[in-house]
């Protein structure tokens, strides 16, 4: 029966992995052959920081290679990002609310998160406390987004069906069609203005279910510094993904 079943499973895509070097460092590149791809297509993880070149199922390591040394300036440029890499650690700072506090990963394990003034006191010592951490984090993002949705819900009119905390990669927030919400926790970062903003923007999709001038208009009407918050999250959101609890 073993030797059935796993003759039966699916089988894995194939991957590589290769290194190229980068001013003297070594640079960790995933090849993923798939039936899909035309070509080579580089890519870099949001949130991991890791490079995956995607290539056709014929294509070869020095394909690879190649395609990639032609394009180390923008591995060299990306890659520098991956060393910002802010992770959950004594002393380390971090952004909330616009702000920044200091983590202080307290060496006991009973105990609830804290902050005291520009400090964030977490028990659990380093084994526990970045998941701690990531779970607070999570609890205060959904209680500001709950504040801010009692605000805008009335000012539109809508009322919203369920509410989902999420670390999504490529969204802020998201509507449904049965007017379900989803943010990601990581607005709890940003400065107040931007989580209001999401938590407006998606509740206006309950209103439109699109991005069209009607859309805009409903935001804009409740949402006064609209611009300023989608010019944050363009500019700077991107840097709220380079927190990493491990
Ligand atoms: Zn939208």
């Amino acid at each position: 029966m073993i030797g059935l079943t796993s003759f039966l499973k699916p089988k894995k895509p194939k991957q590589t992995v290769i290194f190229i070097d980068i001013a003297g460092r070594q640079i960790e590149i995933l090849l993923i052959r798939n039936k899909q791809a035309k070509r080579l297509t580089l890519r870099q993880n949001l949130s991991g920081g890791n490079f995956k070149l995607s290539m056709p199922i014929r294509g070869t390591i020095a394909q690879a290679e190649d395609f990639c040394g032609q394009h180390t300036g923008w591995i060299a440029d990306k890659s520098v990002n991956m060393q910002d890499m802010i992770m959950f650690e004594h002393d380390q700072h971090i952004p909330l609310r616009g702000g920044q506090v200091k983590l202080i990963f307290l060496d006991k394990l009973r105990g609830q998160t804290q902050k005291i003034e520009n400090e964030l006191h977490v028990t659990g010592g380093t084994d526990y406390a970045p998941r701690r951490l990531t779970t607070w984090l999570k609890a205060e993002a959904k209680a500001d987004i709950l504040i801010a949705i009692e605000k805008y819900q009335p000012l539109l009119d809508v009322k919203h069906s369920k509410l989902t905390i999420r670390d999504t990669k490529s969204r802020w927030g998201s509507c449904s069609s049965s007017k379900a919400l989803s943010f990601s926790w990581r607005l709890v970062l940003a400065p107040p203005d931007v989580l209001d903003y999401v938590v407006a923007h998606e509740l206006a999709h309950i209103l439109e279910m699109n991005h069209s001038a009607t859309f805009w208009a409903h935001v804009d009407k409740v949402c006064p510094h609209m611009k300023d918050s989608r010019n944050w999250l363009k500019t700077k959101g991107g840097q709220l993904h380079q927190i990493r609890a491990k």
